[in-house]
């Protein structure tokens, strides 16, 4: 079995570590706040080349507690790309905003300063810009646009940790950027977790109060927030996986290569593409064909996972019927239903590499 993600071989292969951090956690029951939490945002914050980390409980959380501390005007709209994974634009109207879905170009899947121009009105106060599956949104002219607009750019980096636009690491272009540590994520924690990264210090010290019940010291409460913790666990195990982040995307990278390589010139598969300005940190390898489904099922008959990302682009889902967004002909890219994404990851050997490459040559010789 060729598996999407095997975190049971990427634990193996560092268990010495991550039992000692685990260990050493509960022997000082350093479970909420501390020193583990200290050091992971510190080198985390570095990581990114941002000033500030505030670590949370997840994902999504990052977003509402960044949407937040935004202070943005109640009702105004939140421009969000069609094609992402729920929490993105839940975290909008969770805040009291309103989401508006807007199309991603089909090369890289991220949306564009252009698109988003075309969206623009006077209620618009916010864009949460996506760095779809690794890949790094056209930060430049995205924060150009905002300047002049008065937006406040979030970057949801829940798929891109490490990821470069121009030389920087995204995670500090933006005026918040939110990462997610979900298990099956690049830098994955053993549970939930999340971080939100700045460059401005105002913004991280409300960020921290959000998530921490409105405070800063112990009983001195300053407005209602909330309780959203990256705790003394996850945050060192954390720790342990940061050190090996670079080589883990190093070989993602590597692997990406290999299918762009082999898979060249197939009629009928789209393969993805990577911009000049960016390290493409390849969450997923999303490749696109008509016979999505039939390749999906040759795959996994060549005992070959894959998966699909997303099955159903955001505007289409029940939960949005309401904006009336579900037949709108702009979101022809976000609502594409030829999108596979074949493994990719670590845990992957130049062995079973070739055998995808060769499952997927087979199926097109075919056809
Ligand atoms: C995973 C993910 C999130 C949410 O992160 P959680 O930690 O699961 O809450 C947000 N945005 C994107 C794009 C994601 O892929």
């Amino acid at each position: 079995m060729i598996k999407f993600l095997d975190l049971n071989a990427q634990y193996n292969s560092i268990k010495t570590e991550v039992d000692k951090a685990m260990a050493d956690v509960i022997a000082e029951s350093a479970f909420i706040g501390g020193k583990y939490v200290k050091e992971f945002e510190a080198s985390f914050a570095e990581f990114v080349g941002a000033k500030y980390c505030v670590g949370v409980g997840n994902g999504t959380d990052a977003l509402e507690i960044a949407l937040e501390a935004a202070n943005l005007p109640k009702g105004s709209e939140v421009l969000v790309p069609g094609n992402s994974f729920i929490a993105s634009s839940e975290a909008v109207t969770r805040c009291g905003l309103k989401v508006k879905f807007i199309d991603v170009d089909n090369d890289c899947y991220t949306i564009s300063a252009q698109t988003i121009e075309q969206h623009l009105n006077d209620k618009t106060s916010a864009i949460i810009a996506v760095h779809l599956y690794g890949h790094p949104c056209d930060m430049g002219p995205i924060m150009e646009l905002a300047e002049q607009r008065n937006l406040i750019v979030i970057e949801d980096c829940a798929q891109a940790h490490g990821a470069e636009y121009n030389g920087h690491r995204i995670g500090s272009i933006g005026h918040y950027a939110t990462f997610s540590f979900y298990p099956g994520k690049n830098l994955g924690a053993y549970g939930d977790g999340g971080a939100i990264t700045t460059m401005d210090e105002e913004r991280a010290v409300q960020c921290r109060k959000i998530a921490n019940h409105g405070r800063i010291a112990k009983y001195d409460h300053e407005f209602e927030g909330r309780n959203s913790r990256l705790d003394g666990l996850q945050a060192a195990v954390l720790s342990v996986k940061l050190q090996y982040l670079e080589r883990w995307t190093e070989r993602r990278i590597e692997i990406a290569d290999k299918y762009l390589a082999e898979l060249e010139g197939i009629d009928g598969l789209i393969l993805p593409k990577r911009q000049s300005f960016a390290r493409q940190v390849y969450h997923l390898f999303v490749v696109r064909t008509e016979q999505r489904d039939a390749l999906k099922a040759h795959l996994t008959d060549q005992g070959i996972q894959s998966g699909i990302h997303y099955p159903i682009s955001l505007a289409k889902l029940d939960a949005y019927a309401y904006l009336g967004q579900q037949n709108d002909e702009t979101f022809y890219n976000a609502t594409d239903s030829t999108l596979l994404s074949l493994p990719i990851g670590e845990h992957l050997t130049d062995d079973e590499i070739g055998k995808v490459v060769t499952a997927v040559r087979a199926f097109f010789d075919k056809v």
